[in-house]
């Protein structure tokens, strides 16, 4: 008889692990030797193995999966303590959310995406690729963008390599899209490192500020004469639960962000009548490769303690379908809202 008979993988998930007779124990086991345990998983426990290994940033590694799995195989399991046993969950497990493509939803749009190498931007690039729109796909990293449109091969990807800061790109940018802008979404964005304002540097606040706020603006102004042109469009920023609070970053992100809902809210006014809607999109956590520092003591210990209502961790694609929804016609009676995509943070 087979030592693995639940055919335990990298594709199993964390909460598969973790619940199995063998691979649980193992699995503690493993983790108990760098110091966490199984509880400490929680969050992203509905994730596979392999994925933890892409975003855990080299922390867990395949070699690891490999080992654990081979583990089971050989039957070698260790003996838990009641201690170490896993505390049993309350209630059933909620089912993973599945995106549901909505073919041709952008069939004919031309849709300029920021960010769309990574996280939130990679995956609002990919739901409107794949629902038929052409994405303007921008990002700094050119290897990045590389990598996405290697990704969908069938997909009409025009990628544009620039910073959006920078004037000369942002020009780049609208003459890659061509005469009609359909949608922007503006997801490219930077964190800070959670400073109060009495010890926010100069560079972080110009930098935050510079990418979040003025980078956004540009593309905005870039995109709205063509827009007004067709008397049609709809843009989405990108803001954070740091729009909505004071609690979930440091003073230059959270005043960043407070500016995006701002320039959001003015033009959705401004332009309402003319066909164009503006709106944003509040994510509450999303593992993506976004950085962010703790370089203040008492910004740690007063952000942290906000973080205790916070909720699990999502995907960039829980993002998408947010983001897709404001960009497509679905979103034809909404604008100028700050919609939070966040589990339910912002309600508690
Ligand atoms: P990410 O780092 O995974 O992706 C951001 C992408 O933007 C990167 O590929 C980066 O190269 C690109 N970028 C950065 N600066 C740029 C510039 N000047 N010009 C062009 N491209 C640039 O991060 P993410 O988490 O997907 O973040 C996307 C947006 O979501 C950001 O605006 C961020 O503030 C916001 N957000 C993220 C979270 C979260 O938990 N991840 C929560 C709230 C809000």
């Amino acid at each position: 008889m087979s030592n693995n008979p639940n055919n335990l993988s990298g594709e199993s998930t964390i909460s598969t692990w973790l619940a199995d007779p063998a691979g649980g124990p193992v699995f503690r086991a493993m983790l108990a030797q760098g110091g966490q345990d199984g509880e400490s998983l929680r969050p992203v426990s509905k994730m596979a193995l392999n994925r933890l290994v892409q975003v855990s940033q080299g922390a867990f590694t395949q070699e690891m999966v490999d080992a654990l799995v081979l583990r089971v195989e050989a039957g070698d399991i260790p003996v838990e303590t009641a201690a170490q046993a896993p505390v049993e969950a309350s209630g059933p497990e909620t089912p993973p959310w599945v995106e549901k493509v909505t073919t041709g939803r952008f069939s004919g749009k031309t849709i300029i995406i920021t960010g769309a190498g990574s996280g939130i931007g990679r995956a609002t690039a990919s739901r409107v690729a794949r629902e038929g729109g052409r994405v303007v796909a921008v990002d700094i990293s050119a290897e990045r963008l590389a990598d996405f449109a290697a990704s969908l091969p069938e997909g009409n990807i025009v990628s544009v390599s620039g910073d959006i800061t920078d004037d000369a790109a942002v020009a780049a940018i609208v003459e890659a899209a061509g005469e009609r802008i359909d949608g922007l979404a503006n997801i490219a964005g930077i964190m800070d490192n959670m400073t109060p304002v009495h010890e926010v540097a100069d560079d972080v606040w110009n930098r935050v500020f510079n990418i979040n706020v003025n980078g956004t603006m540009k593309l905005m102004r870039a995109v709205v004469p063509a827009m007004l042109a067709q008397a049609q469009g709809s843009i989405v920023n990108v803001a954070s639960e740091a729009a909505l609070r004071g609690s979930a970053a440091g003073a230059a992100y959270t005043a960043s962000k407070h500016a995006v809902a701002g320039l959001t809210k003015s033009s959705a006014f401004m332009y309402g009548p003319s066909g164009i809607r503006v709106n944003a999109v509040a994510p509450g956590p999303v593992i993506t490769n976004i950085e962010a520092r703790f370089d203040s003591e008492l910004g740690a210990s007063r952000v942290r303690r906000a973080m205790a209502v916070l909720p699990d961790p999502v995907e960039g694609d829980a993002l998408a379908a947010s983001i897709t929804f404001l960009l497509s016609d679905d979103g034809v009676n909404v604008n100028g809202v700050i919609l939070p995509s966040d589990g339910g943070w912002s309600a508690a």
